[in-house]
């Protein structure tokens, strides 16, 4: 047969539109996108027949067959059209913090504050008590105080919002000291020295990369210095020798000068980790605690919360950056502010089993080791022959440039599949309705229960058996 032929057996776009499962979607999902779909459908059977003649390949030409096809694809379209396109996927890659997967999940407290205060109008600004003009600041401020022992406390958008801000505010024409080893780049896109430079501030690096002392600190001052600034270097960690010089000294000699002094603490950590077997992190109390004057760190790192940056410290000083006129620009919104705090509310309250990056942080061995066998026994019935499924041992990371190097013992399952690549088995599964991340190692595409909620042990098998 010849491709004309062939081509003029295509359905039409109106026989398409007849159909039972279409009339069915179009009342669901709305006309537009059915009619794109049917289209886009009917053209990607043209492309395989034009495709398969030119390849000399044998191709099932009669009107029923390439009606189902197209029929087929116009559905799955459907499906892909009316979806969004940020939307929820399964983290079994193991790192907690995963920055491109949108780092904390929130607690549910958070969530349901989200759509309360989503759903209709809110005293965002608004004094209930005066009944007049209130500060969007103020419904996280006591929480903050309380929590860290601050005098005064701001949110912004994102942490790196937060030192722009801080800088500009307390330090654009003049100078800052810091460290030649806390001059790191984060994320790729937040590098010390170019915040520094967008500031308006001066950049005065003194020391050397791996050692820093406070003589070299105090060598700098002169009577154009605005700040001393120490920052957390996050993402990578000194080994061998190397020291650097304790938020205390550096508060001393602030105090001998009389020049602030402020503290970049990246992953804000308001309960102390080395209790729950943890390595030390410092936390943001501490830094209160040593006479810091601003202190800032994010919201969805080890803190477990909402997108914001977080900036407290000594209340002359979260002044003048409040009314920066930068502090409009970064702001922090509704949705974020209503979700921080009732995360602070649960950091008060010590709850902190309600916070799901702590909690994932935390888990057992066994409840890891119970888990992965319950994930492995329900893709074993999927699978069913098709491949292999075991549980292994492994170790997780934390990610988010918080606590480098340190690796959690973990354990995982390793799913190979005989007639597909663990590349092309991870392929298909971002591809699933409900995405599944994973990581490869030794061939094998290993799913890490550490960062899986219970839920996802059921919707992991079923996205398996959808793509096998
Ligand atoms: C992560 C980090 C930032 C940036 O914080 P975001 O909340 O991602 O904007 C800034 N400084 C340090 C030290 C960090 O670790």
């Amino acid at each position: 047969m010849d491709r004309e032929r062939v081509l003029r057996k295509l359905p039409k776009v109106n026989d398409l539109l007849e159909e039972e499962s279409i009339k069915v979607l179009e009342h669901q999902c709305g006309r537009q996108t059915v009619l794109k779909a049917v289209r886009d459908g009917i053209e990607e059977v043209r492309r395989l027949i034009e495709r398969s003649f030119e390849e000399g390949l044998e191709i099932k030409a009669d009107e029923e067959a390439l009606k189902k096809e197209a029929l087929d694809r116009a559905v799955e379209l459907v499906a892909r059209y009316s979806s969004y396109s940020l939307k929820k996927v399964i983290n079994a890659t193991g790192v907690v913090l995963h920055t491109n997967l949108g780092r904390a999940p929130l607690p549910e407290e958070a969530i349901k504050n989200i759509a309360d205060v989503a759903r209709g109008y809110s005293n965002l600004e608004y004094d209930l008590e005066e009944g007049k003009r209130g500060e969007r600041y103020d419904h996280v401020r006591t929480l903050l105080c309380e929590i860290t022992g601050a005098e005064d406390a701001m949110v912004v958008n994102n942490n790196a919002a937060a030192v722009l801000l801080a800088l500009s505010a307390l330090a654009s024409g003049r100078e800052v000291v810091i460290s030649r080893g806390q001059l790191v780049e984060i994320g790729g896109s937040f590098r010390v020295p170019d915040v520094m430079a967008q500031s308006g501030a001066r950049l005065v690096e003194v020391g050397t990369t791996n050692k820093t002392r406070l003589s070299d600190y105090e060598r700098a001052i002169n009577e154009n210095t605005a700040l001393l600034l120490k920052v957390h270097t996050s993402n990578f960690k000194f080994v061998g020798f190397w020291s650097e010089v304790k938020i205390e000294e550096l508060k001393a000699l602030g105090l001998k000068y009389g020049i602030p002094v402020m503290e970049d603490l990246g992953s804000g950590v308001l309960v102390d980790l080395e209790k729950f077997g943890l390595p030390p992190e410092p936390t943001v109390q501490s830094s209160v605690k040593a006479g810091t004057d601003v202190v800032t760190f994010s919201g969805d790192k080890l803190l477990g919360g909402p997108q914001a940056g977080i900036i407290l410290g000594k209340k002359e000083y979260i002044e003048k950056i409040k009314s920066h006129p930068l502090a409009r620009a970064l702001r922090i919104d509704k949705l974020t502010l209503s979700a921080l705090e009732a995360v602070l509310k649960i950091y008060r309250n010590e709850d902190y089993e309600k916070i799901p990056v702590l909690k994932m942080l935390l888990r057992s061995s066994e409840e890891l080791e119970r888990t992965a066998e319950k994930l492995a026994e329900e893709l074993r019935k999927v699978v069913n022959g098709r491949g292999q499924v075991e549980v292994l041992d492994d170790l997780s990371a934390v990610g988010g440039g918080s606590l480098p190097g340190v690796e959690l013992p973990t354990k995982v399952v390793a799913l190979r599949i005989h007639a597909l690549g663990p590349d092309d088995l991870a392929k298909k599964l971002r591809s699933a309705r409900i995405p599944v991340i994973g990581r490869i190692k030794k061939e094998r595409f290993l799913l890490d229960v550490r960062t899986l909620a219970e839920e996802e042990l059921k919707i992991i098998p079923e996205m398996v058996g959808s793509v096998l």
